[in-house]
């Protein structure tokens, strides 16, 4: 099994860390998560990320959350995130090369800026 930069698991439909194992399918390792009772399979990307990490970052960012954000509450580096977005289609904030993402301090300014081009992007029409 590769090596996963996120620390723990989390659920795909909640997002919650509160996720139990739950045995074994095709040799990849189950999980159930106690919130909200959803079972799901652990996959793991090229990058070493779980699909389900990828959905929960891109999930994050079409709710406002800034990359630095994302990476604090995930530990998926921001990088991933942002090349994840790049391949989803969404469109990046065009003003930020990756050194001058703001920090927790600016994030209130961010969220507003980026949630406000939501509706352009099309998330959160599953
Ligand atoms: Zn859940």
């Amino acid at each position: 099994m590769k090596m996963l930069k996120v620390e723990k698991m989390q659920c795909p439909n909640c997002a919650s860390k509160n996720v139990i194992k739950n045995g074994h399918r095709y040799e990849k390792q189950c999980y159930r998560c106690k919130q909200s009772n959803r079972q799901f399979v652990e996959t793991y990307s090229e990058r070493g990320y779980s699909e389900d990490a990828k959905q929960i970052c891109l999930r994050m960012y079409c709710n406002g959350m800034g990359f630095r954000a994302i990476e604090r509450c995930t530990g998926v580096s921001h990088n991933a995130v942002i090349n994840w977005v790049k391949a989803t289609g969404a469109r990046l904030p065009e003003v930020e090369p990756v050194e001058t993402i703001p920090e927790v301090g600016e994030l209130d300014e961010l969220q507003t800026f980026v949630g406000s081009k939501k509706t352009r992007f099309g998330c959160g029409q599953q």
